[in-house]
């Protein structure tokens, strides 16, 4: 008698039972799909960037640091590759080869495991441990795409209205969206303009109807 790795249930042999098992597949299975939604998490935040400390890293406008960090070389893709790495080794197989960009190596590394779950379920030692970092790891990711709220708040629409006040309505960004159109005055604002209506935003918040500088509108919304 033995009792499973992750949910503790007496086991008649192995590691894993047969849920967790099954668990653990259905996580690795969602790996990709969960590393590409990370994406659209990326985008401006609306935070103010801080000087000095975009430099080194790929995305020129702020980014959320645990975002990041699930996208980078130690988060999703560098769990999966020593997980992958660790089980070769322990069946005597040479190490994977890592190639290509890193959605393709989350990819190659969670089938690689998949395709190995019967014997890791029920003959390695590391199962328990194993399955346990990989739901932490998909937890960690839900955490960031299932936010109880959906959308997050660009700042206001600085569409001008017909008597030259500005629209003045809240924007709002739902995730995985790469435009956002006004929901009062239907106005689009294509990503490249976020940048803009965030500093706008914390430049001051205009009440709504406020009188409009000219030129207040960089990034001018097209209509779509
Ligand atoms: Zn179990
Ligand atoms: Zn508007």
């Amino acid at each position: 008698m033995t009792t499973c790795g992750l949910c503790e249930r007496e086991l008649e042999q192995g590691y894993l039972c047969p849920g967790c098992t099954r668990a653990t597949g259905e996580r690795l299975d969602r790996m990709p799909k969960l590393y590409g939604a990370l994406a659209a998490f990326l985008q401006p935040s609306g935070r103010r960037p801080e000087l000095g400390r975009a430099q080194g890293v790929e995305a020129p406008l702020p980014v959320s640091e645990p975002v990041l960090n699930l996208r980078g070389p130690g988060g999703i893709v560098g769990v999966l590759e020593d997980w992958r790495s660790a089980m070769q080794a322990d069946r005597g197989w040479g190490q994977p080869a890592v190639r290509g960009a890193t959605e393709d190596r989350v990819r190659a590394a969670a089938r690689g495991l998949s395709l190995n779950l019967e014997w890791i379920a029920s003959s390695w030692p590391m199962a328990g441990a194993f399955a346990e970092e990989i739901r932490d790891l998909e937890r960690s990711v839900l955490s960031v795409v299932n936010q109880p709220e959906r959308t997050r708040r660009l700042g206001n629409c600085v569409e001008l209205m017909a008597d030259g006040s500005q629209c003045g309505a809240v924007l709002r960004v739902a995730h995985g969206v790469t435009e956002v159109r006004c929901a009062w005055c239907g106005a689009v604002w294509p990503p490249d303009t976020w940048m803009t209506l965030a500093r706008l935003q914390q430049a001051a918040t205009p009440p709504a109807g406020a009188p409009v500088e000219a030129g207040a509108a960089e990034g001018h919304p097209s209509h779509a």
